[in-house]
């Protein structure tokens, strides 16, 4: 459906999108998983035509967006991180505006309309002024305009940024039921959330495609770089015995010893936090040393991020 060959986009010396390649396949929720900065948006504006790419190519249902862009584009709705709405118009003014913009007319481009503010629940506001609306439904103004000429991939770029918690579930379950129906594309740098809605998952890091998997998989990946931070009360020497003995810990780190405390963090390869934070608490209470402290620290993202593109490439397969 969509196919994103080395697409590489630079700014100057800055390169925002490296190298860039992946397929999506028809009907689907794929998400989008990366930092601030990694080129979410960047690589959502080229395959949606709103920008151009210094090299590789995107098609989209076999028309290249650079060589067929009017083909192409028809194949996708596109809600852009900022969206830009008209602040004095009402929604129906607004989809009348877009939709015409999109080349629909007369009483199919009244009776789309009418599909679209239904499907996003917008009956209620459709004759108030954007102005007056909440984020969470300018956020479904948005959605509807990029379902316009139905297209069969809606590309929603941090559809849920800025919403609160309510507004967030509801867009959600949005997105989820456009998922029965369209090829649906977000990106999002919050990792519960592409958990929640997405079936797949493109983690993006500094412009480079550092997995591609099903979230199920990606929490494996996540929680093995997990850590288990303990402060004992032991020698160092008795720390290093104890934790030899522990199967599933093979790296730690012993942090300024002083006072006869000593501060360890145990990076955590596989297995379950819980099942080794049991383990050390056994080993040391059997040599009879005391723990003060026994913490599991999960994994911030930003470090899984940078973790997976220092070396660990076997992931990205
Ligand atoms: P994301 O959406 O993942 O947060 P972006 O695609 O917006 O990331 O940005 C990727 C990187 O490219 C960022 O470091 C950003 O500062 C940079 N960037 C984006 N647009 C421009 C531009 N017009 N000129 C220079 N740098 C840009
Ligand atoms: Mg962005």
């Amino acid at each position: 459906m969509i196919k994103v060959e080395h697409l590489t986009k630079r700014y100057g010396n800055f390169t925002a999108v490296n190298d860039l390649s992946f397929e999506i396949e028809e009907g689907h929720v794929y998400g989008f998983l990366g930092p601030n900065g990694a080129g979410k948006s960047t690589t959502m504006n080229i395959m949606t035509g709103c920008l151009s790419a210094t090299e590789g190519h995107v098609r989209i249902g076999g028309h290249d967006i650079f060589d067929e862009p009017d083909k192409a584009k028809k194949l996708m709705g596109y809600l852009p991180e900022q969206p830009p709405l008209y602040m004095n118009e009402t929604p129906l003014e607004y989809l009348k505006f877009v939709g015409e913009a999109k080349g629909i007319k007369g009483r199919e481009l009244a009776g789309q309309i009418k599909t679209v503010v239904e499907r996003t629940r917008l009956e209620d506001v459709q004759n108030r002024l954007i102005s007056k609306l909440s984020k969470g439904y300018r956020q479904r103004v948005g959605i509807a305009q990029a379902l316009l000429g139905n297209p069969g991939v809606i590309i929603l770029d941090e559809p849920t940024v800025g919403l609160d918690p309510i507004q967030i579930i509801e867009i959600r379950d949005l997105i989820k039921q456009l998922g029965q129906e369209h090829t649906v594309i977000l990106s999002s740098h919050i990792l519960s959330e592409v958990q929640a809605i997405c079936e797949k998952v493109l983690i993006i890091v500094r412009g480079k495609l550092a997995a591609f998997d099903e979230p199920g998989n990606l929490e494996k990946l996540l929680t093995a770089s997990n850590t288990v931070s303990f402060v004992a009360e032991a020698k160092v020497w008795e720390i290093e015995e104890i934790l030899q003995e522990i199967e599933a810990v093979s790296d730690w780190q012993i942090k300024n010893p002083e006072d006869g405390r000593v501060r360890v963090d145990v990076r955590i390869d596989s297995g379950e936090a819980n099942d080794i934070c049991r383990s050390i608490f056994l080993a040391f209470a059997e040599k009879k040393r005391a723990l003060l402290e026994l913490t599991k620290k999960g994994a911030n993202l930003e470090d899984v991020f940078i973790e997976l593109t220092e070396g660990e490439s076997e992931v990205a397969d």
